[in-house]
């Protein structure tokens, strides 16, 4: 076992839910999609899928890039990581438990990118909630669909606001 800096959300223990999950689901815990999933739940950065092919290739040298891309977008669909949209169009990825049900608040530093998730003292200042039907509403009167809703703040982390 390499290292492993746990990040709050007991990544060890998602990792198992989402081999069962995927399993569950009739699919296959392949080689890249281990070693994906695994790269997301060692760090506590955002990663790209630029970043994630590398930290893949670490663990295994023989992993291409078409293989990595292939894996995000079925892990995406899955539900068994997140894709987060920043800005620029630019593509992040992270692990979560499900991203359908729960609905994330995190930080994204702006300086090292570090994202800070399930933070007491960060969430005990925020109350965001939907509205009462705001999906059927949504749905309604908007047209669009919605099945999750992600809040992310960004700004200067505990150790580069110093
Ligand atoms: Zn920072």
């Amino acid at each position: 076992m390499g290292k492993v800096i746990k990040q709050n959300t007991g990544s060890s223990n998602i990792l198992e839910k989402h081999e069962n999950k995927l399993k569950g689901l009739g699919y296959k815990f392949t080689k890249p999609r281990r070693i994906i999933m695994r790269a997301l739940s060692e760090g506590s950065k955002l990663l790209d899928a630029d970043s994630i092919y590398m930290l893949a290739k670490s663990y295994d040298p023989k992993i291409g890039i078409a293989t990595v891309y292939r894996t995000l977008e079925l892990l995406t669909r899955l539900n068994l990581i997140c894709r987060i949209i920043l800005g620029s169009e630019k593509s992040y990825y992270m692990l979560s438990k499900d991203c359908r049900k729960e609905t994330s608040i995190y930080m994204i530093c702006d300086n090292c990118k570090r994202i800070i998730a399930n933070n007491k003292c960060l969430n005990s200042s925020i109350k965001i909630r939907l509205r009462d039907d705001a999906e059927e509403n949504i749905l309604k009167n908007c047209k669009i669909k919605i099945d999750n809703y992600q809040v992310f703040f960004t700004g200067l982390c505990d150790k580069c606001s110093k």
